[in-house]
């Protein structure tokens, strides 16, 4: 931390003496002051200390990044505090930024981070009227993107979709990965958007009318390939060989589902369940009622909803109706009455015809809808 209390005032690190002691804003504990050749001048607590409100690892990618965004809010003339204590959440956010005329908490995450920790902490920002950004440090930049941590620290906005922010002040790069999506085996997909950041790369990145043509690159054919490429390969995905048996028990084979499976990208990852797997047993779950009933929307989004599963991921940045497994349901709804496979009559759906589902690849390439 760079900012310690001395008799009740407020001393940055660099302005501080090895003669004086200082307390923790936070805690008020005793701490130490660390000035140093190659490190930022900073407070640290002393080994053991238990301290609720200053509990981030305090490595020097922390605190060069602290400092370099707190240094742009300040050169671009932003109303900025550093690391300012807020007692009514009991909260010290690193940085805190009058942006769009509104306070947000700044959090530049280093080390991880439990969701109820984040989530309790974003909830307490939202309720005492602030917003709050986790921007993620170079550590997470180093590792895989999981769901987990998707779901954690992702944003919603019209323009860039689900999205989430990187910065890495070794370099003063920028990066936000938009329009994160789920591709049919679960894998998640992303645009990147790389910038040093100005305030123009900023308004620009948040432009509400921005269009992206995120989608465009998705080729069916491309992906039964790939679906049995997998399918062959040496090793195969835990949860890809659940589909297939789930398949077998069938007599169905996986490699010639049905061409509507490979629809469109999935707009939202939201469970564990992939994509796949959702639409395979919400069709074979079709083949397996009687034609003449109708159903509901009710009913039909409640398998929906049952086959995803109930490890539902949360996103406590993200207002619920914003992203939801119902989206996703809309979605292929709409693909099953595009290929009339039910149809909507009286305000309820009825079976029409169901899918056809090939031997084999070889046989369901024929079919290839042009
Ligand atoms: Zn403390």
């Amino acid at each position: 931390m760079f900012v310690a209390n001395k008799d009740d005032h407020s001393v940055l690190a660099i302005d501080a003496t090895r003669e004086s002691k200082y307390t923790c804003p936070g805690c008020g504990q005793f701490v130490i002051l660390r000035h140093g050749q190659t490190r930022l001048s900073h407070f640290a607590h002393h080994a053991g200390a238990d301290c609720e409100v200053f509990s981030e690892g305090e490595t020097q990618a922390h605190l060069t990044g602290k400092t370099r965004i707190f240094n742009w809010c300040r050169k671009n003339h932003l109303a900025v505090k550093l690391e300012a204590y807020l007692p009514e959440l009991h909260q010290r956010p690193d940085i805190l930024v009058n942006w769009h005329h509104h306070w947000t908490a700044i959090e530049f995450q280093c080390s991880p981070i439990s969701l109820e920790k984040l989530s309790e902490r974003t909830r307490g920002y939202y309720e005492h009227g602030y917003k709050v950004w986790w921007i993620l440090g170079p550590t997470y930049l180093a590792r895989k993107l999981t769901l987990e941590k998707l779901s954690k620290f992702s944003y919603f906005q019209k323009s860039l979709n689900l999205f989430i922010s990187f910065y890495n002040p070794t370099n003063d790069q920028f990066l936000v990965k938009h329009h994160l999506t789920q591709d049919l085996f679960g894998k998640i997909r992303w645009v990147d958007y790389n910038f040093v950041p100005d305030k123009k790369a900023f308004n620009e990145l948040f432009r509400q009318d921005n269009q992206y043509d995120v989608l465009k690159s998705y080729h069916a054919y491309r992906e039964a390939l790939e679906l049995q490429r997998r399918l062959l390969g040496r090793y195969t995905d835990p949860r890809l060989r659940k589909v297939q048996n789930f398949c077998y028990l069938h007599h169905l084979n996986l490699a010639g589902c049905p061409w509507l499976i490979h629809g469109r990208l999935f707009e939202f990852p939201t469970g564990v369940t992939t994509p796949l797997e959702i639409k395979v047993r919400f069709l074979v779950k079709l083949t397996q009622v009687s034609s003449k009933r109708s159903f509901s929307y009710q009913e039909f989004f409640a398998w929906f909803e049952y086959i995803s599963g109930s490890s539902m991921l949360k996103f406590p940045n993200v207002a619920r109706q914003k992203i939801n497994v119902e989206m996703n349901f809309q979605q292929f709804l709409a693909e099953l009455l595009s290929n009339e496979v039910v149809q909507l009559d009286h305000e309820c759906y009825r079976i029409n015809k169901l899918p056809c589902w090939y031997r084999d690849l070889t046989q369901k390439l024929n079919f290839f809808p042009a």
